[in-house]
């Protein structure tokens, strides 16, 4: 990706926090990323889970990147900008009200390290850091 860092990785699940980010007639985009499923001028339904399945640098803006997302809706070029991070619910559980929280010690050792605990049953992750095990949290594919 060159010097710019995607906020958003593949396998993430994200919302759409302005539809004004939408590219909803980038047909080169959506060719190059080969979405079959995308259609042009769809329309994004409100507060819908979406899943990052392309990521790419704006071939004009330079600086911009624009994100393919899923969901039963369809699928989606969105900026960086238009989008915010959902975390997952507990895959146990369900549960939606997860807590992340840094640890400093651990057992008689005194390494660093983060932990995400679901709160409504036993389910724990862990993690060098809090981008990392939310990372690790928010693109699982199964159950942990
Ligand atoms: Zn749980």
């Amino acid at each position: 990706m060159g010097e710019i860092m995607n906020k958003f990785k593949l396998g993430q699940t994200v919302k759409i926090l302005d539809s004004g980010f939408l590219y909803s007639t980038y047909y080169t985009l959506a060719t190059h990323l080969q979405l079959d499923k995308w259609v042009a001028k769809a329309e994004p339904k409100e507060n819908s889970n979406y899943k990052v399945i392309g990521i790419s640098i704006h071939p004009l803006k330079g600086d911009v990147i624009v994100y393919a997302i899923e969901s039963n809706d369809g699928v989606f070029l969105v900026g960086e900008g238009g989008l915010e991070a959902v975390d997952l619910p507990c895959p146990f559980c369900g549960n939606v009200d997860i807590q992340f929280y840094d640890t400093e010690y651990v057992g008689d050792s005194y390494a660093p390290y983060c932990t995400i605990e679901c709160g409504n049953c036993p389910c724990v992750m862990t993690g060098s850091s809090l981008i990392d095990v939310k990372s690790k949290w928010n693109t699982r594919n199964e159950r942990i």
